[in-house]
């Protein structure tokens, strides 16, 4: 009887580690979906608070291996809200990476009504971005079922819209205040002129919204390169 390489052991152990993560994360994900599809459980999208003491559920939570630390210091987190007694306040956290790796498709969740908003979520406020802009991003996001359109087309076109109101209202404050009872040439309000023309959304987004992982949206709007990345150690050159 011939005995097994030691090298071909080391690649079937390997596979095996492979398999059971495989099979872990399979398992994992199989109690999500059970909660979700019996509606025990909703998933909710949420800022984490400022006072951040939640723990990441994961089993294989990866900052919690980077960091040894399951606490979720990240600006976004998924909560799990029991919903089958509304009268306790049962949930359990996931950071958003956390949960994307054991669901893939979370568009797909959002079709079907399991994943929701709670409430605002944008950009966080020192990230030098339009909060507004970023807000309508992530619940056009929600809307459109895992779509949504580029952070710029919000901020270009509230910027553009915003200069057209106060425009707008400065010509008829102006005709109301400013010149009395003499006409104004320049006044389009004397001269029976219509107003400037109103920017239109339509100019401003292409015709349909694009798919875009959560995860990847809200670290592009919030300048980051992965949300989750908090407590990450620079190696040293
Ligand atoms: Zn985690
Ligand atoms: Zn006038």
């Amino acid at each position: 009887m011939e005995l097994p390489q030691p090298q071909a052991e080391e690649a079937v152990s390997s596979n095996d580690r492979v398999g059971k993560k495989q099979r872990d994360r399979e398992e994992e994900a199989g109690y999500i979906m059970d909660d979700l599809k019996s509606g025990k459980s909703v998933l909710l999208l949420q800022e984490t608070p400022k006072a951040k003491t939640s723990h990441c559920q994961s089993w294989r939570c990866m900052p919690r291996k980077r960091t040894g630390k399951p606490v979720i210091k990240s600006h976004y987190r998924f909560m799990l809200k029991d919903i089958s007694v509304p009268s306790k306040r049962k949930a359990e956290y996931y950071h958003v990476t956390c949960l994307e790796r054991l669901l893939p498709d979370l568009s797909a969740l959002v079709r079907d009504g399991h994943l929701k908003m709670d409430g605002w979520i944008s950009a966080p406020v020192d990230s030098n971005v339009c909060l507004e802009s970023s807000a309508e991003m992530v619940a056009d996001w929600f809307k459109y079922g895992g779509r949504t359109f580029d952070l710029g087309c919000y901020a270009n076109f509230r910027k553009d819209h915003r200069e057209w109101d106060n425009d707008c209202s400065t010509r008829w404050i102006n005709h109301h205040l400013g010149h009395g009872e003499q006409p104004d040439n320049a006044c389009n309000y004397c001269q029976s002129l219509p107003d400037p023309e109103e920017p239109k959304k339509e100019d401003y987004f292409p015709d349909d919204p694009s798919v875009i992982s959560l995860s990847q949206m809200l670290a592009s709007m919030s300048g980051q390169a992965n949300i989750d990345k908090c407590g990450r150690r620079r190696r040293r050159a």
